[in-house]
């Protein structure tokens, strides 16, 4: 938390830019309960908050614990609730005199939805969908400036807790060391639960790392993410410890050569399912494509998964200042698996690839 009066240009563009998608659904007032979007649309930080907005006003509710944060966070209007949120929302409806009012259906839950359609009477409540996360798509270049320090720090996390690997360590081990190395580095924390996994734990592509030792002559898979400023980084590298067969040596050229496909097929105007489709044309050439189980890659910003989504039928096409994760992995299933997974911003010409890791096959 940080109590320093912020910087607050963007921030009422930014609600600017939204209201006319507000206007299309037929409302002049919008509402989101939703932290990422709250802090996207307000600047608050805090843990419990919604901001309401219409053409002139911009408001937001949040407990009596942030009060001071509030409005040194937020050039919204603060206003402080002494019990629910959507209690105090629901007055301001009133006072405004607002007759129709959008939400986030997929944001809020069915509870808040009886509450709100309880306490605001006579107010239609009109469901929409997703129109804060599609102005979030494409990043400001503030925005990617923290994205490239987050993964900048978390790269920086990785090497210096690959410098105090020892053979003893537990999977659990390596992942507190990595998590330690972040806080010191400056995050705010993980963006996600560190992932580490070991020998044929490897072919878990979300595995959680276990009270293991991690094996001699098998691959070790890490996937981590910090968290600075809000924003998320996101990297995963597959080394090798001590000694690894040919078949592992392979899956890895294989994942590698993929992801150089996927990372060069990235450029404004192409569809994610063409870039996922780049990764897959390289895994068929081995032999390895029904090993690749998940989509190529994901964007990400406030929140570790943001659209668009890298898939087999994302028809999305690229913007110059996305931000996204480029990712294939191949699994065998009581062997291990490799994942190799960078940070990119697409770029005029292409994309800038952000994460300074390297991904030459590193033996531990
Ligand atoms: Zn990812
Ligand atoms: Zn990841």
């Amino acid at each position: 938390m940080s109590l320093t009066l912020q910087n607050h240009t963007g921030l009422a563009t930014r609600r600017h830019h939204l209201l006319p998608h507000v206007n299309e659904a037929k409302t002049r007032a919008f509402l989101t309960t939703a932290l990422p979007n709250v802090r996207y649309l307000s600047g608050f930080t805090g843990s419990n908050g919604a901001v309401l907005i219409t053409p002139e006003r911009a408001i937001l509710f949040t407990d009596p614990r942030y009060q001071t944060q509030a409005s040194l966070e937020s050039d919204c209007e603060v206003k402080i609730a002494k019990g629910p949120l959507l209690g105090e929302v629901s007055k301001w409806l009133k006072r405004l005199k607002v007759t129709a009012l959008g939400f986030e259906r997929n944001r809020i839950s069915y509870e808040e939805f009886q509450q709100l359609k309880e306490l605001a009477r006579g107010v239609r409540l009109k469901p929409l969908l997703g129109l804060v996360e599609m102005l979030r798509v494409v990043k400001s270049v503030d925005e990617i400036a923290t994205i490239r320090a987050s993964v900048q720090l978390n790269s920086a996390a990785l090497e210096q807790a690959l410098k105090n690997f020892t053979p003893e360590m537990t999977e659990v081990d390596l992942a507190a060391e990595i998590d330690y190395r972040m806080r010191m580095l400056g995050a705010d924390g993980t963006a996600f639960d560190t992932i580490v996994a070991s020998g044929p734990r490897t072919a878990l592509p979300h595995a959680h790392p276990m009270e293991l030792p991690i094996a001699a002559n098998e691959l070790l898979l890490i996937d981590m993410g910090a968290s600075v400023g809000g924003y998320a980084s996101d990297m995963t590298r597959t080394h090798a410890v001590g000694k690894v067969d040919a078949k592992l040596r392979r899956m890895y050229r294989a994942v590698l050569e993929s992801q150089l496909a996927a990372i060069d097929a990235v450029r404004p105007g192409v569809t994610a399912a063409a870039v996922d489709r780049a990764a897959r044309n390289v895994l068929q050439g081995y032999g390895m494509e029904k090993q690749f189980i998940h989509s190529t890659g994901h964007g990400l910003g406030l929140e570790i998964h943001e659209r668009p989504r890298l898939g087999r039928k994302e028809k999305t096409r690229l913007l110059t200042g996305m931000t996204i994760t480029i990712e294939p992995g191949v699994y065998e299933e009581g062997v291990g698996g490799v994942r190799i997974e960078d940070t990119v911003v697409v770029t005029d010409k292409g994309c800038e690839i952000l994460t300074p890791s390297g991904k030459e096959f590193v033996v531990l």
